[in-house]
C-alpha cells in the first residue's frame, strides 16, 4: 500500500510539475494560466499530449522542440522531478486527505515561489496572499498547527524580515515578507524562525560561493526566496520527523 501511494504522488508531482512550469512562464507575465495551450516559446507550435508528458517527453525529444529545434530549458524536467520528489515527501507524512492537500499546496507555493524568484527576482503576492489566507483555513480545520500558533507564525515570520527590510533599506523586499508570513502560517512561530535561520546560513555561504566563482561585486542582488523555500523544507522535514 505504501509503495503504492508513493508512485501515486510521484505521478501527481510530475502532473503538477509539468502545470507549475506554465504558472512559472506564465504568472510573473501576467499571462492567462489556461489559454492560450502550451507552446514551444520561440516556434509557437502548439505542444502535442505526447510533448506534455512530464520528463519522459524531454529525454526522448533530447532537449529540443520537435518542430523548430529550439533547445528546451533543463529548467522543466527539474522542476517536474522537484515537485515529484517533495509531493513524496510532503505527502508521505499526512494521515488525512484534507492534511495531505495541505502539505502538497503548502509545498506547491514554496516551488513555484522559489523558482520564479529565481528567474525574475520576484516574489508574487498572487502566490503569497492566497497562500497566508489558506494557512489559516487550513489551520482552522486542524490539519496544520493550531490557530493560534498559525496567526503567531504569520506575525513573526512577517514582522522578523520587515525588521530586517526596514534596517537594510530594500536589501529584503516586501515579497519575502509575506513569503515568511506564509511559511509561519503552515508552520508556526518555532517553523518560521528556524526556516530563517536555515535560509540565512544557506544565503550566506552559498551567496558568498556564487559571488566568487562568478566574479560578481557584493552588490549583486541574490534573490532569498530559494534559500527561505529550501528554509522551509529543512523546518517542517525537522517539525514532522523530529517531534
Ligand atoms: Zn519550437
Amino acid at each position: 500500500m505504501l509503495i503504492i501511494f508513493t508512485v501515486l504522488l510521484f505521478v501527481l508531482g510530475l502532473v503538477f510539475g509539468s502545470f507549475f512550469n506554465v504558472l512559472i512562464w506564465r504568472l510573473p507575465r501576467k499571462q492567462s494560466i489556461v489559454a492560450p495551450r502550451s507552446h514551444c516559446p520561440k516556434c509557437k507550435s502548439q505542444l502535442s499530449l505526447f510533448e506534455l508528458i512530464p520528463v519522459i517527453s524531454f529525454l526522448l525529444q533530447k532537449g529540443r522542440c520537435r518542430h523548430c529545434k529550439a533547445k528546451i530549458s533543463l529548467a522543466y524536467p527539474v522542476v517536474e522531478l522537484l515537485t515529484a520528489i517533495g509531493f513524496v515527501f510532503f505527502g508521505l507524512v499526512t494521515t488525512t486527505w484534507l492534511q495531505l492537500l495541505a502539505n502538497l499546496f503548502f509545498f506547491s507555493c514554496l516551488l513555484v515561489s522559489a523558482v520564479i524568484d529565481l528567474h525574475h527576482k520576484l516574489i508574487l503576492d498572487v502566490i503569497t496572499i492566497p497562500g497566508i489566507a489558506l494557512a489559516l483555513v487550513f489551520s482552522l480545520l486542524e490539519v496544520t498547527v493550531p490557530i493560534n500558533l498559525s496567526l503567531l507564525g504569520i506575525l513573526i515570520g512577517g514582522g522578523l524580515l520587515l525588521a530586517m527590510a526596514v534596517i537594510s533599506k530594500g536589501g529584503m523586499g516586501m515579497g519575502d515578507v509575506k513569503f515568511l508570513a506564509m511559511i509561519g502560517g503552515f508552520l508556526g512561530p518555532y517553523g518560521a524562525m528556524l526556516s530563517l535561520v536555515i535560509a540565512s546560513f544557506l544565503g550566506a555561504v552559498i551567496g558568498m560561493i556564487y559571488l566568487v566563482v562568478t566574479k560578481q561585486s557584493r552588490k549583486t542582488p541574490i534573490p532569498f526566496g530559494p534559500f527561505l523555500a529550501l528554509g522551509a523544507v529543512a523546518a517542517f522535514v525537522y517539525l514532522n520527523l523530529y517531534i
